[in-house]
C-alpha cells in the first residue's frame, strides 16, 4: 500500500454523482495543508472525477493503486511548498540515472536504491549517444545520478561522454572514491566535472539515522578526497523540517562553503520514503530525466508509473518533444482552470 494518509474515505460503491463528493470536501474540511487523505473504492471509473476535481481545487492526486480489486487514491490537501527553483526551459538541464543499484539503502531513497535493487543500467553505448544528441539539443548541464554511480566499473567513461557534451555533474554518497574509482575520477576534466555529495547534517547522527552507521565519517572523507583532486564539490542535504535545513545551513557557514555549492531539500514522499513532502507531477518542473526505462519528467520518482513521459529514449529529440507537449498539455489544463475561475 502507498503512502500512510491521515484520513481515510470509504467511498463504497459511491461516485461523485451518487454523493461522494460533498463527503470528500467534507472530509477535507478536517485536513490540513499537506495532509494527505486516501479514498478507497471498488468503482475504478471515479479516478478521472477525483484527478479533475483536484486540478481544480488545487489539491494534488499523488497516488493511485489497485489492491485486492479496490483502487486507493492519495490526494495531498492543498499545493505543494513553494520550491526555491527557478523556472528553466524544458531540456536545459538532463539527467541520467545510470544505475539503480547502491552500497546504501537510506530510508527516505526517492527511487528504492540498495545493494538488492536490480541495477537497471543504461550503459555506457546509450550513455555515449545520449551525450552526442544532447550536446545538438541545447543542454546546458548533465547531471548524472543513481543508485551510487560509482559502484559502475566504466563510470570514468561515462562521466567523461557526458562531460565532452556538457558540464556535467555527478550525484554521489562519497563513499567509494578509492581504490579504481580514484582512478577513474583522476582522469576527468576538473573544469567540466561537479561531484554533488550527500550529507544530511552537520554531526554524524541524523545522517546515519537515515544512510547507516559510520556513512558520515566516510561522506566526509570523499568530500575531502575529492576536494583534494581539484574538483569542486557540493554538498547536498536532504532534511526533514525547517529547523533541519537552519541547522545545516549555519555549519555550511562555520565551513565557508559557497551558496552556489550548497542544495538543501525536503524529503519527497516517493520510494522508500514514510514520510516528506507529497509531489504530484503537476507540482514539478519538468526536467528531462532517462533511466533504462525510459524518460522520466523529473529526477524524483524516476522510477514511478505516473512520472514516466515515454519508454522511447531516442531519438534524443524526439524524447524531449514528448516532455514538452506533456508540460504543453499540462500548462494548457491549468490555463483553462484559470479561464474557468476568472472572476472579472
Ligand atoms: S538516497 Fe542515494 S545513497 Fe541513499 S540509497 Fe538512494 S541512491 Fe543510494
Amino acid at each position: 500500500m502507498g503512502p500512510k494518509a491521515n484520513v481515510t474515505l470509504d467511498a463504497g460503491a459511491r461516485s461523485f454523482s451518487t454523493g461522494l463528493l460533498p463527503e470528500l470536501i467534507a472530509a477535507l474540511r478536517g485536513c490540513r495543508p499537506g495532509d494527505l487523505l486516501a479514498v478507497i473504492g471498488g468503482e475504478a471509473s471515479i479516478g478521472a472525477d477525483i484527478d479533475a476535481w483536484c486540478r481544480f481545487t488545487r489539491n494534488a492526486l499523488i497516488e493511485t493503486t489497485v489492491e485486492a480489486g479496490r483502487t486507493r487514491w492519495v490526494i495531498r490537501c492543498g499545493e505543494a511548498p513553494q520550491s526555491s527553483d527557478t523556472e528553466r526551459p524544458v531540456g536545459s538541464r538532463l539527467w541520467l540515472y545510470t544505475n539503480f543499484d547502491c552500497n546504501l539503502r537510506c530510508d527516505y531513497c526517492c527511487v528504492r536504491s540498495s545493494p538488492k535493487a536490480p541495477r537497471r543500467a543504461l550503459g555506457l553505448e546509450r550513455v555515449r549517444r545520449i551525450a552526442r544528441e544532447a550536446a545538438g539539443l541545447g543542454v546546458g548541464e548533465i547531471f548524472v545520478t543513481g543508485g551510487e554511480p560509482f559502484l559502475l566499473a566504466d563510470i570514468g567513461e561515462i562521466l567523461a561522454a557526458c562531460a565532452a557534451a556538457a558540464p556535467t555533474t555527478v550525484l554521489t554518497n562519497g563513499m567509494l572514491l578509492t581504490g579504481r574509482r580514484a582512478e577513474a575520477l583522476r582522469s576527468l576534466p576538473t573544469d567540466r566535472v561537479t561531484l554533488q555529495i550527500s550529507l544530511d547534517s552537520a554531526t554524524p547522527e541524523r545522517h546515519d539515522r537515515h544512510r547507516g552507521k559510520g556513512t558520515w565519517v566516510r561522506a566526509w572523507k570523499g568530500i575531502e578526497r575529492a576536494r583534494a583532486e581539484g574538483f569542486r564539490v557540493r554538498l547536498a542535504a536532504t532534511v526533514s523540517t525547517d529547523e533541519e535545513a537552519e541547522e545545516f545551513r549555519r555549519f555550511l557557514d562555520a565551513q565557508q562553503i559557497e551558496e552556489e555549492n550548497r542544495v538543501i531539500r525536503r524529503i519527497a514522499l516517493r520510494g522508500f520514503a514514510t514520510d516528506g513532502v507529497a509531489l504530484a507531477r503537476a507540482d514539478l518542473m519538468p526536467e528531462v530525466t532517462i533511466t533504462a526505462e525510459g524518460v522520466y519528467w523529473h529526477p524524483v520518482g524516476a522510477e514511478d508509473a505516473d512520472m514516466l513521459v515515454t519508454p522511447d529514449i531516442f531519438p534524443l529529440a524526439e524524447a524531449f518533444a514528448a516532455v514538452r507537449r506533456a508540460f504543453d498539455r499540462e500548462s494548457e489544463h491549468r490555463r483553462r482552470l484559470a479561464t474557468i475561475f476568472n472572476c472579472a
